[in-house]
């Protein structure tokens, strides 16, 4: 039976172009489940692979879509039957795998996650890899001692995908939210998130000029990286952690090692790609217990298929609000 996906193909002279196209079964890659897919969702990554890349992609045609969920179709793993509803982020799917931008997916048994109780796959999708990201990050700093009521929690790139779900996850568990935006339209979306405060960008777009300003944050979830991620190192609270997620705002750390020394200050690394199974596991369910369905609702907007060639620009442009739900069928 064929089935519809979108296709990236790349010319003789190296341009790559994106458009639905019907494929077959025996079109689709080696792997020991087939999942019929229901939505998936647009992040930074996938931006690039529907895209030229970015050095991600090796082989084309390629389907991109770096997270799906939907319902196991076929499986040769003892460990998914027929009919399970399954999730899958990272392990390169939709980079050097084939991804969920199809209606149909075939993978490893060992990269899906079987979804909680209530959690829809729909819902999965809302929360996607930005999200599920985001929950690690929170876990991550729960394990270095964050708990409510001990001050104000920054999040930065707040508007975008991870910082919308930080936001709306960390104001339901009791956490004074503080959203650092670049767009200052989108202050009533992230005060309805459960943002207390509103930190414009360009407060912390400086470079690091001193290397402790006041304590201001007791935590932090960094989408962003580069010099802000910098300068708020110097503003965390004594012993206080800063998650760091992404770079949406560069790659650099243009910082001083002083927050290290003088004020015991941590920085851990989250990566959603490679986490354990026993961790994706308990993310997913720290996800259906923790994340407010209503929030989740206010972020969504909903695609097709045939709206990612505009979506993939838009969001490496900074300029998509929220999290994209894509109804591949
Ligand atoms: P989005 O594009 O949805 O959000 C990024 C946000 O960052 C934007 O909405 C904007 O927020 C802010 N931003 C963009 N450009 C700049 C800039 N130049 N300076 C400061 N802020 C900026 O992406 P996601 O939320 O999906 O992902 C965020 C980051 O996390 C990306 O870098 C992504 O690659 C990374 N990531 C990492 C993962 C991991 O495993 N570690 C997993 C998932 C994502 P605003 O408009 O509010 O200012």
């Amino acid at each position: 039976m064929g089935f519809r996906a979108l296709v990236v193909e790349k010319d003789a002279e190296g341009a790559t172009s994106a458009s639905v196209k019907e494929l077959t079964e025996t079109d689709l890659p080696a792997g020991d489940v087939t999942v019929a897919v229901e939505y998936s969702t647009v992040n930074y990554k996938d931006g690039l692979c529907i895209g030229p890349g970015g050095g991600l992609v090796r082989t084309y045609p390629h389907v991109p879509g770096i997270d799906f969920a939907g319902t196991v179709e076929a499986s040769d793993d003892s460990r998914f039957d027929v009919g399970d509803r399954v999730v899958l982020t990272g392990w390169r799917v939709g980079e050097a795998h084939w991804g969920g931008y199809a209606q149909k997916a075939r993978v490893k048994a060992d990269w899906l996650v079987p979804l909680p109780e209530g959690l829809s796959t729909r819902d999965a999708m809302a929360v996607g890899t930005a999200g599920f990201t985001a929950m690690l990050a929170i876990m991550a700093l729960e394990r270095h001692g964050l708990r409510p009521g001990k001050g104000e929690v920054l999040v930065t790139g707040a508007a975008g995908g991870v910082g919308s779900v930080a936001t709306a996850i960390l104001n339901d568990l009791g956490y004074d939210v503080a959203a650092v935006t670049g767009r200052p339209e989108t202050g009533g979306y992230l005060r309805e998130l459960g943002a207390s405060r509103i930190v414009p960008r360009e407060e912390l777009a400086e470079t690091v000029k001193r290397p402790l300003e006041s304590e201001s944050w007791v935590g932090c979830v960094d989408a962003v990286g580069g010099p802000m991620l910098a300068r708020v190192l110097g503003q965390m609270c004594y012993g206080a952690s800063v998650a760091a997620v992404g770079l949406a705002g560069g790659a650099s750390l243009p910082a001083s090692v002083v927050p290290f020394l003088l004020r015991g200050v941590n920085l851990l690394g989250i990566d959603s790609v490679m986490q354990p199974y026993d961790n994706r596991l308990a993310a997913w369910k720290r996800v259906a217990s923790d994340l407010p369905m209503d929030k989740l609702s206010a972020m969504i907007q909903p695609a097709t298929l045939e709206d990612l060639p505009r979506l993939g620009a838009e969001i490496l442009k900074g300029q998509v609000r929220g999290r994209v739900v894509v109804d591949v069928n």
